[in-house]
């Protein structure tokens, strides 16, 4: 366990937020009930950073114990891949590939952490989180360690529901099939190829609302007007409506940003989205919505 003395902002692909009062790097062996004092100090509690690929932190002090995991060695038996959740998805995704093994070619270009996979059920191509993982290794908040099989857990569309209360996820072990190594690689390059012309180079977190059901969030928000819509430093891509991307804001900018954008698309076509992008803060987003009420409208 190593503690950071002086915590800076929070890495996150958004590039925005402030810094957390408690931060702590872990291996997955350590003791975590030696964060308890830290914890109860912390108005926000404890909170896990993955690659900060699916997060906006608040501006600001954030008053919490933020903790993230150091990688592990991957390790492949036969069509099992066991990796540790603070590594990236990318990790596995080219171990897989240099080991023969299909099946995880759709996480070619998601960025992240399998803890951040496996909270999200992060998905693309029509496969998903859940499509390969075998099991996890949670630890509950009592700091026990359970292995849950991945047939216990309820995979949705980005939000996963565990059978045993979460505090964090340790490691996981992900089943793939055996093919090969060329065309896997072959099919990662097209990927990255379609994913590098479709995401904008500016610091962003992938797709801010999810998709209601039978429509698309990009779709509802295009039809408001919204692509290249801006408030302050935050501002809707040109790209894609559904990815906001930061030009130098405040995480208010952004939460703002969303807020509005949401109840635009809400005044428009009675579609109520809910947000993807984990919002770090005191506030919900319906909390903000709530404080921001008697905004004029900007669009
Ligand atoms: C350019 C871009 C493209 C993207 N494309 C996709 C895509 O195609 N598909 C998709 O699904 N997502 C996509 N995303 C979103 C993101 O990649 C995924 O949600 C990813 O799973 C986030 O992982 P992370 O480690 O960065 O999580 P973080 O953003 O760090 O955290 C997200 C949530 O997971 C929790 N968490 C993280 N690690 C742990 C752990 N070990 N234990 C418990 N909780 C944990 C955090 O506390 C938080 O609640 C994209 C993001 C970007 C920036």
């Amino acid at each position: 366990m190593k503690r950071i003395e002086k915590p800076l902002a929070l890495q996150t692909t958004l590039r925005l937020g402030g810094s957390p009062r408690h931060q702590f790097r872990m291996e997955a062996q350590d003791d975590f009930s030696a964060l308890r004092p830290f914890v109860r100090d912390s108005a926000m509690g404890l909170r896990v950073l993955g690659g900060g690929a699916n997060l906006l932190a608040a501006d600001g002090e954030l008053d919490a114990t933020v903790i993230s995991l150091e990688p592990e060695d991957i390790r492949i038996e036969g069509q099992h891949l066991f990796t540790g959740t603070g590594n990236s998805i990318i990790q596995a995704v080219q171990a897989a590939g240099k080991a023969g093994l299909a099946g995880l070619e759709w996480a070619t270009a998601v960025p992240g952490t399998w803890g951040g996979a496996l909270t999200m059920n992060a998905g693309a191509y029509g496969s998903e989180t859940g499509t390969v993982v075998e099991w996890a290794e949670v630890l509950t908040p009592d700091f026990s360690v359970v292995r849950v099989p991945a047939r216990e857990v309820t995979w949705n569309y980005r939000h996963t529901t565990w059978p045993v209360p979460v505090l964090l996820f340790l490691r996981a072990a992900l089943r793939l099939v055996p093919g090969d190594s060329a065309a896997i690689k072959q099919r990662q390059l097209e990927i990255t190829r379609e994913r590098n012309s479709k995401f904008p180079k500016a610091p962003c977190a992938g797709s801010v609302f999810k998709n209601p059901p039978g429509d698309k969030a990009g779709r509802l928000l295009e039809a408001c007007g919204l692509k290249n819509a801006a408030l302050g430093g935050a501002k809707v891509s040109e790209e894609h409506a559904n990815i906001f991307i930061n030009r130098g804001g405040t995480a208010l900018d952004m939460i703002r940003l969303i807020v509005h954008a949401r109840r635009a698309v809400e005044r428009h076509s009675g579609v109520r989205l809910e947000p993807e992008v984990v919002l770090w803060d005191a506030l919900s987003y319906d909390d903000w919505e709530e404080s921001l009420k008697d905004e004029p409208a900007p669009f």
